[in-house]
């Protein structure tokens, strides 16, 4: 296959100072999870973005010196020697497929805690941390002078690592753009006052790191794009003319949604790119910006139309290590759109290494050594049976298929998809579709995968159909009996008429008018969702979580705060700290989780939210029935989050017909 003319421009390379780019594909920094822990973890998953067609390829933030630590969010660092060491590992992987390697340069000032290393954060200005009761201290000169030799020694251990590009980072509310911030930083000395002191800082961090390492390495700028009101622009515009000749990147970037520090912006998309081309214009120097691309053809119009002269992204290299090279080939409904469900993102809040949804090879190209893109065949490919074509199977089915073994996947529905088809109907899911298109379009390549819609399988079918290898992912149910993070045992009442299970609201069944109670015990989306959808629709919604937030798993993927927003925002009352004990007559009975006092709301329709029943008689009943092999996977195994099925599936399906040493799984860590 060959790509469309129009897309050559994307392959055009860009010089950025003392360095060219080989195409305009560039991966900004991005979080992993991996930090400074997991060097070859690390260094294996950038390196496959350089092999898949990124021009260039970032480490995520990364720390100058040990008093700043983001414990416990894994974060790169350039401390020592050491270090440099493990990021040349990096550097030397992305140089061998052409691409260029960057650092971001990073120090947390307020919005670390130093939990680490219990050494007090410097910043501008003396608050409370983010994760602590304590507070940063207040830089003196002395301080300011030692930060900046922290900093360029770390620019010059970034070139001694080999990078191409090192950043001055100024946004995301670390500590440069703290002293750049008039409401953070209240100093009033040469440093704080006017802009022009506020940005003193930046522009000697800038300086001397062009004077040190100019010659070899680009210099990266990453700020953050104005409010929507475009407030400060002329006051900018100076600040960035002075900056442009030490300059020879601008990466623009969104603020970050958490809510710390109260920093909660949410700019247009067209205030992003009026911004771009303002500060393209005023420093005449390139600019990278991950805007809202979702598509080739978005990423196309942003070059094209001048916006862009490199398109940042961070998802899309996630879901899609390949997509540069996709787009080369002109394969591109071979591309892994990213669903937006900020999975991979949650790993780093957690502390663990990156995840994807849609890419199960996230994370695992060291530990497990899998490849994106290749599945490697499997010797005696005999035929197998897949029941249930949820994320699970479906990712199973489209593996074994190109591992080259002959695959028949039967679903009891008309529509693929299983729960992702379900869950994409309620509000702001849509996109969750793209887990079961992108399969499915891969499975109508495979000639020897066969689907069989509307077959529902038992134990008698299956065995007619003579095949000796058989994999079970029928997927669970959601509970009605209240089972779940409060309750361990069945509440009876909740036996009721009134109760309606969210499968079958999802189902387009709807309850009797009159007040519905959700009870949210499940603390991620569903509820919340459920909650939307119903209130929509015309329905009075109390919601009530025994938690002090609605969805406060959401926290994780930074949608904890816009749901619950979103729900004051319609009209759904809001009961927190209280669980739904029972049913009573024309109630639900409420339960403060502290004081235990108990409380009735009107009820006339009930909807527990609070664990899932996994679907596993049908492997059950084939166990002992003479099986070549007989696995369960995906949520009939263990209910949980859709990337948890589509990594089981795959694991499945890799680890089917190999030796014991062919699935060797390696552990990451420094041996003393
Ligand atoms: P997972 O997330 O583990 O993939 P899902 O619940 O999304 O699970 O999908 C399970 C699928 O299995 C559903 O589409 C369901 O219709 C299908 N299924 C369940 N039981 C059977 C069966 N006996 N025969 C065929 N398909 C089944
Ligand atoms: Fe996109 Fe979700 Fe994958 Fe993150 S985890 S890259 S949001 S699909």
């Amino acid at each position: 296959m060959t790509r469309d003319p129009r897309f050559d421009i994307l392959f055009e390379s860009v010089r950025l100072g003392p360095v060219t780019t080989p195409n305009r594909f560039y991966q900004v920094p991005h979080c992993t999870g991996m930090g400074y822990s997991m060097p070859a973890t690390l260094n294996a998953m950038r390196e496959i973005k350089a092999e898949g067609g990124w021009g260039v390829v970032n480490t995520e933030y990364c720390s100058i010196h040990p008093s700043s630590d983001d414990m416990p969010h894994p974060f790169a660092s350039l401390w020592d020697e050491g270090d440099v060491r493990n990021l040349s590992g990096m550097t030397e992987a992305v140089h061998r497929h052409g691409a260029l390697a960057g650092v971001e340069l990073w120090y947390g000032g307020i919005r670390t805690s130093n939990l680490a290393s219990r050494s007090a954060a410097l910043a501008p200005t003396s608050m409370p941390t983010s994760y602590a009761p304590w507070q940063s201290q207040r830089m003196d000169r002395a301080d300011i002078q030692q930060f900046r030799e922290w900093h360029l020694a770390a620019a010059r251990r970034a070139r001694q690592a080999d990078f191409d590009i090192v950043y001055a980072y100024a946004a995301h509310s670390y500590m440069l753009a703290q002293f750049l911030d008039p409401v953070i930083n209240n100093r009033t000395d040469e440093y704080g006052g006017e802009l022009a002191n506020r940005s003193r800082l930046l522009r000697e961090v800038v300086e001397d790191m062009r004077a040190a390492i100019g010659d070899r390495c680009a210099i990266a700028i990453r700020i953050e794009t104005l409010n929507d009101d475009g407030h400060g622009r002329d006051e900018r515009a100076h600040l960035l003319e002075t900056l442009a000749p030490l300059i020879d990147l601008f990466d623009v970037t969104v603020p970050d949604y958490s809510q710390e520090m109260g920093v909660s912006r949410f700019v247009k998309e067209a205030s992003l790119e009026a911004d771009i081309a303002h500060i393209r214009a005023v420093t005449g120097k390139p600019v990278v910006s991950v805007g809202r691309f979702t598509s080739p053809e978005t990423m196309l119009s942003q070059v094209r139309r001048g916006v862009l002269d490199l398109v940042g992204a961070a998802r899309p290299s996630i879901a899609d290590p390949f997509l540069p090279e996709k787009i080369r080939e002109g394969r591109f409904d071979d591309i892994r759109e990213c669903i937006g469900c900020n999975i991979c993102y949650a790993q780093d809040s957690l502390g663990v290494a990156i995840r994807c949804t849609q890419n199960p090879t996230m994370g695992e190209e060291w530990r497990r050594g899998w490849h994106p893109e290749h599945v490697p065949a499997v010797a005696v490919p005999e035929p197998v049976l897949i029941i249930g074509a949820g994320p699970a199977g479906l990712e199973a089915a489209m593996v074994l298929g190109k591992a080259g073994v002959p695959v028949m996947l039967a679903e009891a529905d008309r529509d693929l998809g299983g729960r992702v088809t379900l869950e994409s109907r309620l509000p702001g899911l849509s996109e969750w579709a793209r887990v079961r298109d992108w399969r499915v379009g891969q499975l109508e390549k495979l000639p020897h995968v066969e689907i069989f819609r509307e077959s529902r399988m038992g134990v008698a079918d299956i065995l007619d159909t003579g095949i000796g290898h058989v994999m079970i992912a029928t997927g669970a149910s959601w509970r009605t009996d209240g089972r779940g993070h409060s309750f361990a045992r069945p509440v009876d009442s909740f036996n009721d008429p009134r109760t309606i299970s969210p499968d079958h609201l999802m189902r387009g069944e709807r309850p009797a008018r009159g007040p519905v109670v959700l009870f949210d015990d499940d603390h991620y989306y569903m509820g919340s969702v459920l909650a939307e959808r119903l209130v929509t629709e015309g329905f009075s919604v109390t919601l009530v979580t025994p938690r002090g937030v609605v969805g406060s798993w959401g926290e994780n993927t930074v949608e904890q705060a816009r749901s619950q927003t979103r729900l004051l925002e319609l009209g759904v009352e809001i009961i927190v700290n209280t669980t739904v004990c029972a049913l009573g007559d024309g109630t639900a009975v409420l339960q403060c989780v502290y004081s235990g006092r108990q409380r009735e709301l009107p009820c006339a329709a009930f909807v527990p939210v609070t664990s899932r029943e996994p679907q596993d008689a049908l492997y059950h009943d084939l166990n002992g029935k003479g099986l070549k092999t007989l696995v369960r996977m995906g949520d009939c195994k263990a209910p949980g989050i859709i990337a948890q099925a589509v990594l089981d599936g795959h694991q499945h399906a890799r680890a089917f017909g190999r030796l014991p040493d062919e699935l060797i799984v390696r552990r990451d860590r420094v041996i003393i």
